[in-house]
């Protein structure tokens, strides 16, 4: 990294405000700067015409700014496309264009590796590299609508990491992605899955946008959870169903359940009975996703007819369920699939 430079991609947009308050400029300023960033993609301070020439040289002394490259692109045959996107220092996270009819949905990293360890994540297995900030969220968007030459409609963080390991970042990079100066998705259509944090979910209950929460469930029988979320083993599955009907009564908002399906694992008739249990009263919306083998785990797809059993049994108790459809499976770009590549250049 640059010897005393800020990275501007650290910040989120109430830290542009900062940096240009403290440079005594106008409101407007952290206008341009942000559109510059996250809808024009300039290449440097150099590019930003609209600037005066004094202040791009006192941001070029004070910060650092290179938008992350793409280093390496696969597109599926379903048109699903993985990119390893590479920061500054060397750091890369992958991040997946995901197109059907007119939208267009990016799946985002909040995190280069996780630190949670879920038995069946191919992120979890190597570990926590690095937080990313917000920019550097709003970025991996940003590259990807570049490369499709389309608007994004939707955003998910479901991409490597755990969004409320650093709450601050991960909300000023939704903030980034709602923004109309930034990539402009409405809040509704940005996603952000959780494993399960209670201070995240807390919080995300009183801010103001209509984000929607996701919430990794997996198995709503606590000895299986824990075998199969170690990092969030301290919250046991009453204090999380608990802060979830919190969440509800005060945003109004309905949390939506995943639930990775794994053969002979979490697809019993005791953890349906479990699964439905959990889903009394919180009008939640469940979203069933049939496991993505990973290498070096031995999770199992689950039979079809369990999937189907699974969704007909949720309907039937009233729940809105359903299921996803695997993309992006030819290239390990479907959901768990995500690596943290460790490999440099020599
Ligand atoms: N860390 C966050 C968000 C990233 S993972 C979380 O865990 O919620 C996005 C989703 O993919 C989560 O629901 C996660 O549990 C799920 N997932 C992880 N590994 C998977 C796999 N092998 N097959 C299917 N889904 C998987
Ligand atoms: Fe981390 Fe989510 Fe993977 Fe668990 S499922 S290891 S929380 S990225």
């Amino acid at each position: 990294m640059d010897a005393g430079r800020i990275d501007i991609l650290s910040l989120d947009r109430a830290g542009l405000q900062d940096a240009m308050r403290i440079l005594e400029q106008p409101a407007f300023r952290v206008t341009q700067l942000v559109k510059w960033i996250y809808q024009r993609g300039a290449a440097s301070f150099g590019d930003m015409t609209d600037l005066p020439k004094t202040l791009r040289e006192r941001l070029g002394g004070l910060y650092s700014f290179a938008l992350p490259v793409v280093e390496a692109r696969q597109e599926s045959a379903d048109g699903t496309r993985k990119y390893l996107v590479r920061f500054a220092d060397g750091v890369s996270v992958e991040a997946v264009g995901l197109p059907a009819g007119d939208r267009l949905t990016v799946c985002f990293s909040t995190q280069a590796g996780c630190a949670m360890g879920c038995s069946f994540c191919a992120t979890g297995q190597g570990g926590l590299v690095r937080g990313l900030g917000a920019g550097e969220m709003a970025a991996q968007v940003l590259l990807v609508a570049s490369d499709y030459g389309r608007r994004v409609t939707n955003a998910v963080a479901m991409g490597q990491g755990e969004p409320f390991a650093d709450y601050d970042a991960t909300l000023g990079g939704l903030r980034l992605l709602n923004d109309p100066d930034g990539l402009g998705v409405g809040a509704r259509h940005i996603t952000v899955s959780t494993c399960g944090l209670l201070p995240g979910i807390r919080r995300m209950a009183g801010e103001p946008e209509q984000f929607t929460l996701a919430v990794s469930l997996h198995s709503a029988v606590q000895a299986t959870r824990d075998r199969l979320m170690p990092g969030v083993r301290t919250y046991t599955l009453a204090a999380l169903r608990s802060e979830l009907a919190g969440y509800f009564a005060k945003s109004g908002r309905r949390p939506t359940l995943e639930f990775a399906l794994i053969g002979g694992l979490n697809d019993t008739d005791a953890e349906l009975r479990a699964l439905v249990a959990f889903t009394r009263g919180v009008p939640f919306h469940v979203n069933l996703i049939p496991v993505n083998p990973v290498a070096g785990t031995d999770v199992v797809k689950p039979d079809a007819r369990r999937v189907e059993t699974f969704r007909r049994a949720l309907s039937d108790a009233g729940v809105e369920t359903s299921v996803r459809v695997e993309r992006g499976a030819d290239i390990d770009a479907a959901c768990g699939q995500l690596k943290q590549r460790i490999d440099r250049e020599a």
